[in-house]
C-alpha cells in the first residue's frame, strides 16, 4: 500500500444522505453566481431564513430569484461573510467548477465566472456530471416543499426522496401550516386521502406512509427543530384528540398533538423498518438540544434514528446518547460545513465512543450541486485528515481506516437504507 489515506478516501464512492435538491431549483436553466450564493448556506451566513417565534415571512428567501450578478452584489458574501465556513466552502468550489481553481472570486475574474456558471447552468447534464465528479453515486433528497416527491421522475434515476413529517404533526386543522407552507390535509387530499375526525387522521397517516415505497421514499424527515422544540415528551392522548379540529390551540394544545402524532409515526416506522431522520442542533436553537428526542427514542426501541448534523454545537451529548441508545445514527451532513476544525474534533470522539462501524454517513445538505460538490471535498479530505491522525497514533491500523472510510462514505448508508 504507497497510497496515501487521502488518495483512498478520494477515489471511494458517496451515497448522499442527505439534500434538498428540489426540481424547481435543480432544472433552472437560468442560475448566476449571485443566485449560487444566495441559494446556499453562504446566504444563511447572510440572512436567517427561517423564522424565530418572534419573527414571520411572507415567502422562502431561498427560492426567491436572484437579480443579475453584479461586483456590488456579491460584497455582503465576499466581504462581509467572506472567514465564514459556508462561504468558504461554496468559493472553493466555485473558483474549482467555474473559475480555473482561482481560490477567491476577484473584481477581476467574478465576471468570468459568473459566465461559467449561466453556460453550465444552461446545460441539462450538468447536475449529473457534477454528481459524478464528486463521486456521488446515490443521492437522497428532502425536497421541504413537497414532500411526497418522487424523485426518481423528477431528478434523475440515482435519486430517492424522504417524506417531510412537519406539517403532520402540525395537522390539527385543515388552515394549520409547517414553516415551509405544507399542510397536512393538502397532502393527504393529494393522494386521494381524507381525516373527519382524529381517529381518520391516523389512519391516514398510516396509508400515506404505505404510498411512500411507489414514491421511492426510503425515510421519514422530521425538521420540527424548525417549528417547535424537539422534547417529544410522552403523549398525552386526551389532550391530543382534544386539539384536533381547533384553529389557534394553545400552545400545549399543539405540543401535545405533535407529540402524539410523532411517537404514531415512530411506531408506523418500526413496523416498517422505515427509518426516521431527524434535525437536531442549531434550528430554534432554544429547543433543539439531542436531549429532547432521548425520550422518543427509549420510547421506540426498535425505531431505527438517523440524527443529524451532529446535533451541532451539542455534538458530545449526541455521541454520548449513541452510545446508550443502540437505534441512533449518526448522519454527519452538515457538521463538516458548520465547523471543519470541530467536525474533526467529533469525528475523532465518534470513531472511539460509538459502539461499532455502521453508525456514521454523510451527506451535503444543498440547493445547487456546486456546493454538494464543495462539501464532498470538504468531508473528503476532513475524514482523510482525521483517519491519517487516527493511523499515525497507532489508533488503529491502515486497513481498518480504509474500511471505516468505506463505511461512513458509503456502505452504511446503502445498508442502512436497504439501497443495495
Ligand atoms: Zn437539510
Amino acid at each position: 500500500m504507497n497510497h496515501s489515506i487521502r488518495d483512498f478516501v478520494a477515489q471511494l464512492p458517496i451515497v448522499d444522505v442527505h439534500e434538498h435538491h428540489l426540481p424547481e431549483v435543480i432544472h433552472q436553466r437560468e442560475v448566476n453566481l449571485l443566485q449560487l450564493f444566495q441559494q446556499s448556506y453562504a446566504g444563511w451566513a447572510l440572512t436567517r431564513p427561517y423564522c424565530l417565534p418572534s419573527e414571520s415571512r411572507d415567502a422562502d428567501p431561498m427560492l426567491a430569484a436572484a437579480p443579475e450578478t453584479t461586483w456590488e452584489a456579491l460584497q455582503p458574501f465576499l466581504n462581509q461573510c467572506g472567514s465564514n465556513s459556508f462561504v468558504r466552502n461554496l468559493v472553493h468550489a466555485i473558483g474549482e467548477l467555474h473559475g480555473n481553481g482561482e481560490t477567491e472570486i476577484t473584481q477581476d475574474n467574478w465576471q468570468a465566472i459568473d459566465q461559467s456558471a449561466r453556460a453550465a447552468h444552461r446545460r441539462q447534464e450538468w447536475q449529473q456530471e457534477i454528481l459524478k465528479r464528486a463521486g456521488i453515486t446515490t443521492v437522497i433528497t428532502d425536497a421541504y416543499n413537497d414532500p411526497l416527491l418522487d424523485a426518481r421522475p423528477a431528478l434523475g434515476a440515482n435519486y430517492h426522496s424522504v417524506m417531510r413529517t412537519n406539517s403532520l404533526a402540525l395537522g390539527w386543522h385543515p388552515d394549520s401550516r409547517d414553516h415551509n407552507g405544507n399542510s397536512a390535509h393538502e397532502i393527504l387530499k393529494r393522494v386521494g386521502l381524507s381525516a373527519g375526525s382524529f381517529d381518520k387522521y391516523l389512519a391516514a397517516l398510516e396509508k400515506l406512509m404505505d404510498g411512500m415505497a411507489a414514491r421511492s421514499q426510503v425515510a421519514l424527515k422530521n425538521a420540527l427543530a424548525y417549528d417547535r422544540d424537539v422534547h417529544f415528551d410522552e403523549p398525552n392522548e386526551r389532550l391530543a384528540r382534544a386539539t384536533w379540529g381547533k384553529s389557534t390551540p394553545s400552545g400545549e394544545e399543539r405540543k401535545a398533538f405533535g407529540d402524539f402524532v410523532v411517537d404514531h409515526l415512530c411506531r408506523l416506522a418500526a413496523a416498517r423498518d422505515m427509518p426516521v431522520q431527524m434535525h437536531l442542533g442549531t434550528g430554534l436553537i432554544r429547543g433543539s438540544h439531542p436531549l429532547g428526542v432521548a425520550g422518543l427514542i427509549e420510547r421506540h426501541p426498535r425505531t431505527r434514528f438517523l440524527l443529524m448534523h451532529l446535533a451541532y454545537p451539542w455534538s458530545r451529548d449526541l455521541l454520548g446518547m449513541a452510545f446508550v441508545y443502540r437505534n441512533i445514527w449518526l448522519d454527519l451532513t452538515w457538521s463538516f460545513l458548520l465547523s471543519p476544525s470541530h467536525f474533526k474534533l467529533a469525528l475523532h470522539e465518534a470513531i472511539e465512543i460509538l459502539p461499532d462501524e455502521s453508525r456514521m454517513m454523510l451527506g451535503g445538505d444543498n440547493w445547487h450541486v456546486e456546493e454538494t460538490y464543495g462539501a464532498m471535498l470538504a468531508a473528503r479530505r476532513l475524514i482523510a485528515e482525521v483517519l491519517e491522525e487516527k493511523v499515525a497514533s497507532r489508533y488503529f491500523g491502515r486497513s481498518t481506516a480504509e474500511r471505516l472510510a468505506r463505511r461512513i462514505l458509503s456502505e452504511n448508508a446503502n445498508k442502512f437504507f436497504q439501497l443495495a
